[in-house]
């Protein structure tokens, strides 16, 4: 029996990806749904239209994991490479398949198109590789089983092609083929704590610690905690992880306001349980509603400029947050006040809540767009804090 596919490598084949005129977008993709399988993607690499370096980036790769999945590189013209470099790793000529001959040559007749000799080598294989039908274009992937069970993976380039190509015909193959180590992780998203200040919290040793991996990353609406282990010594992947939580837990729930992919909206969604909010954002220029604008519970949301005459009718944020309330008929009002002050977002937020409206004044880290959006997110945090477990 052939060894569980563990680890991957992805290579984005093209020049036009070197001079930054296309974005690789092709190997995050794969990145991600390989994770997800519980494949380790040990390395992505970007390549000009070369075949020494293709060539040579595939042999690399052979070398150190069991998968390599490129894209790109896969179409008629003489720069692309993708299919002699992998015949030239495999010490394999090429020969033109007669089904694809047949399909390639059907397609351009019923098109009306002429068939242009060069396009024979969309019919190419190699032995021990099969075809990945491309329902959306002219190049057909390639699935190629290695002597010793590794496996090469050649798809086109334009993702509207290798998507469908990696959905339909490489995941059922690499299902079959056994995938993935015994991986599990779990995000943690907080909020009120700098990634500096988690440090002491969780402690520098289980940081540095290899299984499981406990690693922080600041993103723009909250700072995440991720864990992650591979199953080890006949304890499971899901086991080691909920060891850790079981460890940090303590120090860190009262900074945790979601998981895994949750938002602010999931957070509040949970802390309101089916009551109403309306909201007032003065010189904001919006940051809240568009943190917050597909809720269905938002019933009423107002943006006022920070020069605007009703923005100077109350001077604090607590009328503010009882008005909106008011006229909305909400069960909850908030209000959030920004002015740029020294270089940072001096933030007023206010919550009326069961016949009670209370205020607080933060500081946004940073002036202009970046301060207002903070500013909004402190908003929602003020508002979690307040609607309470
Ligand atoms: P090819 O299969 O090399 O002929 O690729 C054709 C087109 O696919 C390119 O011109 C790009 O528009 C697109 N493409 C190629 N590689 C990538 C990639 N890694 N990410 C996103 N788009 C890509
Ligand atoms: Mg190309």
């Amino acid at each position: 029996m052939t060894r569980a596919i563990a680890s991957a490598e992805i290579l984005s084949v093209g020049s036009e990806l070197l001079v930054g005129e296309t974005r690789d977008t092709n190997s995050g993709d794969l990145a991600a749904d390989l994770s997800l399988r519980g494949v380790q993607v040990i390395r992505i690499s970007a390549l000009p239209d070369r075949l020494d370096l293709v060539s040579g980036a595939f042999r690399a790769a052979l070398d150190s994991a069991d998968l390599v999945v490129s894209t790109g590189g896969l179409g008629p013209t003489p720069d692309d490479l993708t299919r002699e470099a992998i015949a030239q790793v495999c010490g394999l000529e090429p020969h033109v398949d007669p089904g694809l001959e047949r399909w390639l040559r059907d397609m351009f007749a019923r098109r009306g198109l002429a068939f242009v000799e060069a396009n024979l080598k969309q019919a190419w294989l190699i032995d021990g590789a099969a075809s990945l039908p491309n329902a959306n274009g002219t190049a057909p992937g390639w699935w190629v089983e290695r002597p010793g069970g590794k496996v090469i993976v050649a798809l086109p380039g334009p993702p509207r092609e290798a998507w469908p190509i990696w959905q339909g015909e490489v995941v059922p193959r690499l299902e079959l083929r056994g995938v993935g180590a015994d991986r599990y992780a779990e995000t943690l998203r907080l909020t009120g704590v700098g990634e500096s200040a988690l440090v002491e919290l969780i402690g520098e040793e289980r940081l540095r610690a290899a299984n499981p991996i406990v690693a922080t990353y600041a993103r723009v609406d909250a700072v995440d905690v991720r864990i992650s282990a591979l199953g080890a010594d006949g304890r499971s992947a899901h086991d080691l992880v909920e060891a850790m939580l079981a460890e940090v837990m303590p120090r860190l729930a009262s900074f945790v306001f979601a998981r895994g992919v949750e938002t602010w909206v999931d957070a509040l969604d949970r802390r309101l349980r089916g009551r109403t909010l309306a909201t007032v954002e003065i010189g904001t220029a919006g940051q809240l509603g568009v943190l917050l604008g597909k809720a269905d519970w938002l019933v009423f949301a107002e943006l006022l400029g920070a020069g605007s005459a009703l923005a100077a009718e109350h001077r604090g944020a607590k009328a503010f947050a009882a008005r909106v309330r008011e006229v909305a008929g909400s069960d909850v009002g908030l209000a959030v006040r920004v002015r740029e002050r020294g270089g940072d977002t001096a933030v007023t937020i206010a919550v009326a809540l069961d016949g009670q409206v209370t205020q607080v004044t933060r500081t946004a880290f940073l002036g202009g767009e970046s301060g207002r959006r903070r500013a909004a997110l402190l908003a929602c945090a003020e508002l979690w804090t307040r609607l309470g477990p």
